[in-house]
């Protein structure tokens, strides 16, 4: 009942043998913040900043990104709150991006490829997330992961962009960096991946997605798109394992996570954190809170 939910605010994400579950909220933008803190998840484990270039005119600005990620580091107070590079693409149209058409968009320039390729795009938003994490408990996470060259090309654009605020003498403070585990090849590699990182997050739209070829977005094929599909299932344990086995903490942060059906699946699969629509934290706690493993 919904009293019962209520009843659950202030409680620990704890299973009954003691296991315990970061159980963090996905925004997409400042003003979710009031429902992340409404529903007393634990923090954000997926901003989704591509918000902030969808609803401006032109590129937005280094300072109106660090305001926005400031505001959500501040108003979370000391929380973790996992920003996500930007992620557009054919298939999330952004204008002023100028974008070519594509016949397969899920397959093509969008997220982390284009921040590689339009380096000063990517460097803006880092300077404003590195900027905002002396505010706050900010992580950062670039989706659309393939390979271990991806990722320390990124670790070398934030190592030049820590470098210049050092020179100009701007503060910034401690930040994880983590990667969305939402294409096969990251799964098939994550344990290459897992020594480059501090997490991984589980973006089970996309990875359902890409692991079954069926576009997430076709309606026709809603009845085989199936998240629950062995294949998407092995693959989530996988991540778990390796991600374990070499250092990283792991979530997921696409719908699956909210799945409750499957809450006491990835508890048993070892899962550290499940990052939920606001409205869902409730019900997902009270889950874990009845989950006994042994
Ligand atoms: C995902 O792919 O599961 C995910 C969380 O990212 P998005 O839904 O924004 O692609
Ligand atoms: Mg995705």
């Amino acid at each position: 009942s919904k009293e019962m939910l209520q009843s659950l605010k202030g409680k620990e994400d704890i299973t009954l043998d003691g296991k315990k579950i970061k159980l963090y909220a996905n925004i997409g933008g400042v003003k979710d913040v009031a429902s992340v803190l409404a529903n007393d998840a634990a923090g954000i484990g997926l901003f989704r900043s591509e918000f902030l270039y969808l609803e401006a005119e032109d590129y937005p600005s280094e300072e109106s990104q660090f305001q926005a990620y400031k505001t959500v580091a501040q108003n979370m107070a000391g929380k973790k709150v996992i920003v996500r590079t930007l992620d557009i693409g054919v298939d999330k149209q952004i204008g002023y991006f100028n974008l070519d058409h594509e016949d397969n968009p899920a397959m093509g320039y969008r997220a982390i490829r284009i921040c590689l390729d339009r380096i000063e795009i990517f460097k803006t938003q880092l300077r404003a997330l590195l900027r905002a994490s002396a505010f706050g408990n900010i992580a950062i996470m670039y989706p659309m992961i393939i390979s271990v060259n991806e990722v320390r090309q990124i670790k070398e654009i934030v190592e030049y962009v820590k470098k210049e605020l050092d020179v100009q003498g701007v503060p910034y403070g401690e930040f994880e960096q983590g990667i969305m585990i939402e294409t096969p090849a990251a799964v098939m590699i994550s344990d290459l991946l897992a020594e480059e990182v501090d997490f991984f997050s589980i973006g089970t739209n996309d990875l359902t997605q890409y692991t079954l070829a069926i576009d997430r977005q076709n309606m026709k094929l809603d009845n085989i798109y199936d998240s629950h599909h062995p294949a998407v299932l092995r693959m989530i344990q996988m991540t778990i394992e390796n991600g374990h086995k070499h250092g990283c903490w792991v979530g997921i942060c696409g719908e699956l996570g909210a799945d409750l059906s499957l809450t006491k699946t990835f508890i048993r699969m070892g899962i550290d954190e499940l990052s939920v629509s606001p409205s869902f934290v409730l019900p997902v706690r009270k889950n874990i809170r009845e989950t006994k493993l042994s």
